[in-house]
């Protein structure tokens, strides 16, 4: 493994940022090739977690001649989220200067050609720079998986409609509960920009078979513990053999994906209609029926006819919720994957600001 360091200047004297490279040598050019990230909002530890017990599986591979395809890693994908920190809380989700989301507002290119991206010293506010210079490094890649996490959550993915058919294994491999489907580049995020030259390509052209392209949402925040970091590595290593960027007869894919796969138009977006405490009669993974309670919003302590209790607008299954039980109006609660049109499926782009 060779370790490379890019050092991006700060936008002011004194300050730098720098990412970590971690790449490995694939012995045969006709291999994929695969880009594997994690923590694009700086604190998404399981993916990282995942990443610190796959770079050793990879280094035996390595060793033993196993590596065919080029493989590189960015474990910390963001060291400005990572450094992002105010009155002893991680804010990692929107740069800080311009309240911009961190997984939006990449460039979208219309081939594979990078050499238009900023430079890393160009004239421009250091998140863009690091937006190009991640995508220079993912886009070479037929394999890219950026790892995120939610709030509260199953494991889940998110696929482009045209690369689902494809990648059904990934599903499989890493042991995800549901795929959320979606369709729309409106919001510009990491995985957009990585599918978006591939459908510029005439269908023909594509060779969906060797893609994959996706952000991973690998459970919830506090999900880091030594065995499921473990669990992950095996489920991207086996995942990796399966598609033949590294070898290894010992390791094949025997599960299969056997969860929802929902367009994001049928996902339920439950929101607060009010602000105050919030208890939850669901969690995560719990099947639910149109009527049903969700959440009950206390909104005056000790004083019941307050309450607010919003109920299931379908039939569905629980997919997340958010970990902090005080909220505040138009606050996102949970995701529900339901089975038709949801109510807020005529809103386009992504689900969360
Ligand atoms: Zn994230």
């Amino acid at each position: 493994m060779k370790t490379e360091t890019i050092t991006l200047p700060g936008d002011v004297p004194g300050n730098a940022i720098e990412l970590r490279v971690l790449r490995f040598e694939g012995g045969d050019a006709n291999a994929p090739t695969a880009y594997l990230q994690s923590s694009l909002h700086g604190g998404e530890l399981p993916g990282q977690a995942a990443l610190h017990f796959l770079v050793p599986l990879l280094e035996k591979a390595k060793a033993e001649g196993r590596i065919a395809g080029d493989i590189t890693i960015v474990p910390q994908a963001n060291p400005i989220a990572s450094n992002q920190w105010q009155a002893y809380q991680h804010l990692g989700r929107f740069e800080l200067f311009t309240q911009t989301n961190f997984n939006r507002a990449f460039p979208l290119l219309p081939d594979f050609d990078t050499s238009g991206l900023l430079d890393i010293d160009a004239p421009v506010p250091l998140a863009e720079r690091l937006k190009a210079t991640l995508l220079r490094l993912a886009l070479p890649h037929e394999i890219v998986l950026d790892l995120h996490c939610d709030d509260q959550s199953e494991n889940y993915l998110y696929i482009h409609q045209d690369f689902l058919a494809d990648m059904l294994d990934l599903a499989a491999a890493l042991g995800s509960k549901a795929i959320l489907s979606w369709d729309s580049t409106a919001d510009a995020a990491f995985e957009e920009a990585c599918a978006y030259p591939v459908l510029q390509l005439s269908a023909d052209a594509r060779d969906m078979k060797r893609r994959a392209v996706t952000t991973v949402e690998f459970r919830g925040l506090a999900d880091v513990d030594f065995e499921t970091g473990w669990s992950d590595a095996q489920g991207l290593y086996r995942f990796l053999v399966h598609r033949g960027v590294v070898r290894d007869d010992g390791e094949t894919l025997s599960a299969s994906f056997d969860g929802p796969v929902t367009p994001l138009s049928h996902v339920e977006m439950v929101r607060a209609p009010q602000g105050g405490m919030v208890l939850y009669h669901v969690v995560p993974g719990d099947e639910v029926r149109e009527g049903d309670s969700l959440v009950t919003i206390v909104t005056r302590p000790g004083d019941a006819s307050g309450d607010v209790t919003l109920t299931a607008p379908q039939t569905g299954r629980i997919l997340t919720r958010r970990s902090l039980r005080y909220v505040r109006r138009g606050d996102d609660l949970l995701k529900l994957l339901g089975s038709r049109l949801s109510a807020v499926a005529k809103r386009p782009g992504a689900l969360e600001a």
